[in-house]
């Protein structure tokens, strides 16, 4: 448990996985490090956009059962989308993206080598990731443009990450994005809306 650095605020008890939070009461974007937490100096926008999630509530996807931790929103100039960080009962983190009615639920890999730049990459090309043929289905950028919640990774409004999506057999979905140099993937799979229950 911390203080809020700059409202005083108590902060929710479990942090395991937070490297970033809002600060409920003052909007204050938090860093959490090495156990100590630090103000980012930024207030986060609030930004009202309907979702069919809720912060901080409870729902079941198949038999998945989850919360939303929090939520990323990015504007990537024709719309909207967001990320919602949710922790499964199992205690794994996952991301589910949802840009209207296009929901896909994500997980970060970790250690993938020899990632191509998302710049190199082109919709309509066919490219061998993982050992799987995959095809490059969007290649643009997004500015987040608002934090909530609690989030296992450092991401700022203002921001811009360019990310591309790339679609293989089953529904099975990769996205890599990045930014600053650094190159990050995530495998997923394509979900129905209606398969979503809240508890
Ligand atoms: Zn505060």
């Amino acid at each position: 448990m911390f203080n809020c650095p700059a409202c005083g605020a108590q902060t929710p008890d479990n942090l395991d996985f937070t490297k970033l939070m809002v600060c409920e009461h003052c909007s204050n974007i938090l860093f959490i490090e090495d156990e100590a937490v630090k103000n980012a100096g930024l207030r986060s926008a609030q930004v009202d956009a309907p979702s069919i999630f809720t912060l901080g509530r409870h729902y079941r996807y198949r038999n998945m059962n989850f919360e939303t931790i929090g939520r990323l929103q990015f504007d990537y100039g024709d719309g909207l989308w967001e990320e919602w960080w949710v922790m499964t009962d199992a205690g794994d983190g996952k991301w589910i993206s949802v840009d209207e009615g296009d929901i896909a639920i994500e997980s970060a890999l970790e250690n993938i080598k020899d990632l191509p730049g998302c710049k190199y990459l082109k919709p309509g090309e066919k490219i061998n990731l993982l050992k799987q043929n995959l095809l490059v289905t969007e290649v643009d950028s997004a500015e987040c443009i608002a934090v909530s919640g609690q989030l296992p990774e450092r991401i700022m409004p203002g921001e811009k990450h360019d990310y591309v999506h790339l679609s293989g057999k089953h529904n099975i979905l990769y996205t890599l994005e990045c930014f600053e140099g650094q190159k990050k993937l995530y495998k997923g799979v394509w979900i129905d809306a209606f398969d979503i229950e809240p508890l």
